[in-house]
């Protein structure tokens, strides 16, 4: 395979950068590029060694003064030769050193190649190099550790631990159904049963966990609704920490929907602000109510907003009753406290159990608020640790693995022949191979690396 370079950190003026070389020849090639202060060659590197000289141009003029750092195969990242270049930031001179690498014999590395010869080489699981393109491209913590703990493998040992399971599994059909002269126990159907029923349970919570897993790292699709003026663009405004949507006095101003994605604490909240949900003949704006609606059906959290300074009215009370027949998370906001209250939080218990006073124009209350819809989606419905699938990919393949699970429950329990069994759960085994990519076809490899950036 070739030897391999490129720039490992972001391009731009930093402290360091790094140029990353690996392959057959990386150390060779460091070599050329690389000359250490002393007497000592990069030859005679040790593996997890470093070594501090200069960066020398064709013509052995100095380029900048770095440190060189050697990995031996197969104790590396991708389990080849590893060297890396740590030299002074600047595009500049980073650029030129990683011509000089090419020119030492290095191809400069597709994106992901660092990390695809790394799975190449039995170093991570497919799942675990997802884990890393989804670190790269990570959106707020909670999302960054569990792509954090895809790397580690956590979903990989999850999907090992079923997959184990359904290999016993077909080990003991197997044994009897291919040596049934041989004195091996008899398959105790009600054991292979239950084996499969908790087969079965474990990827049901996997698949569950990757819902909430969505909502965390795409951010939480929400929608404010409410009627004119109650102060729903005062809100979002807030929440977005600067102008967005034009604030006026006017009833109705807020026609079409607008949407923003704003980040409390550890999630990322996509926000529409919406025409407020009433009957009106303006053609306009009854769109914007439509739109709102069938927004409301497809949201994943609703922020309703109520003026706590004018009694509840119909409006009100209709939108009260809509919203607490969906079932969705939803918030009620309690605007306006700065002004004389006419409205009580009580009042509006009955309809959801989180509710919040708050004033959008003057800010109080917005800490509370962030960590009142923070606290609505983490810890209980998102535990990073139960690690989940990095996409549809790895999903799709549970959801398969599953259903074949669901056709050897059913066989079984109809009472056909073992050999149809073991048929299905061989292949719900075949889909969790492929998930954690030890039967994937290039095709699958090629995709998942294609996501990496250059340098990784
Ligand atoms: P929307 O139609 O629901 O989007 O309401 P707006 O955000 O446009 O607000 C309508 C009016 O209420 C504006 O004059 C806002 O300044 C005012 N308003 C919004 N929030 C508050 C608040 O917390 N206190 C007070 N006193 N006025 C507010």
């Amino acid at each position: 395979m070739s030897t391999i370079t490129a720039i490992s950190t972001p391009l731009g003026v930093g402290g360091i950068s790094v140029i990353r070389i690996s392959g057959e020849n990386a150390i060779t090639a460091a070599a050329k590029v690389f000359s250490i202060f002393g007497s000592k060659q990069v030859a005679d590197m040790q593996g997890y060694t470093c070594a501090y000289g200069e960066i020398v141009d064709e013509g052995g003029r100095s380029i900048d003064d770095g440190v060189l750092t050697v990995f031996r195969a197969p104790h590396s990242y991708t389990g080849e030769d590893v060297c890396e270049i740590s030299c002074h930031g600047g595009v500049f001179v980073t650029k030129k050193i990683l011509r000089l690498c090419i020119a030492a014999g290095c191809e400069p590395a597709m994106p992901g190649e660092f990390t695809k010869r790394a799975f190449l080489n039995g170093k991570l699981s497919l799942t675990r190099a997802e884990g890393v393109a989804d670190m790269l491209s990570a959106e707020g913590d909670y999302a960054l550790r569990s792509a954090e703990l895809a790397k580690k493998g956590r979903l990989y040992e999850r999907i090992r631990a079923v997959q184990d399971s359904l290999i016993k599994s077909l080990g003991e059909l197997a044994a009897w159904v291919d040596y049934p002269d041989e004195d091996i126990p008899e398959v105790d159907e009600a054991d292979l049963l239950a084996a499969l029923e908790a087969d079965r349970a474990a990827l049901k919570k996997l698949l569950r966990d990757y819902d909430s897993g969505m909502l965390i790292k795409n951010g939480i699709d929400t929608v404010i609704v409410g009627k004119p003026n109650v102060g729903k663009s005062t809100l979002m405004n807030l929440l977005l920490g600067f102008e967005r949507s034009i604030v006026t006095d006017i009833a109705g101003t807020t026609r079409d929907v607008i949407e923003e994605s704003v980040r409390l604490g550890a999630v990322t909240l996509k926000i529409s602000d919406t025409a407020g949900i009433r009957g009106t003949d303006d053609a306009v704006e009854k769109m914007g109510v439509a739109l709102a609606k069938s927004r409301l059906q497809e949201c994943a959290l609703i922020i309703a907003v109520f003026d706590a300074s004018a009694p509840l009215d119909e409006e009100d009370r209709g939108l009260l009753e809509l919203i607490s027949s969906l079932h969705k998370r939803k918030l009620i906001v309690l605007n306006k406290t700065d002004k004389a209250q006419l409205v009580s939080v009580s009042e509006l218990r009955n309809y959801s159990d989180k509710v919040i006073a708050i004033s959008a124009k003057s800010g109080e209350g917005r800490d509370e608020l962030s960590e009142l819809i923070e606290s609505m989606f983490t810890p209980e419905d998102y535990n990073a640790d139960s690690t989940v699938f990095a996409n549809e990919r790895q999903k799709l393949c549970a959801e398969r693995a599953l259903d074949c699970i669901e056709q050897s429950l059913t066989a079984l329990k109809s009472g056909l022949t073992l050999d149809a069994v073991t048929v299905t759960i061989d292949r719900a085994a075949e889909h969790l191979a492929e998930l954690t990519g030890e039967r994937a076809s290039e095709a699958v490899v090629n995709e998942v690396f294609s996501k990496f950036c250059v340098g990784k």
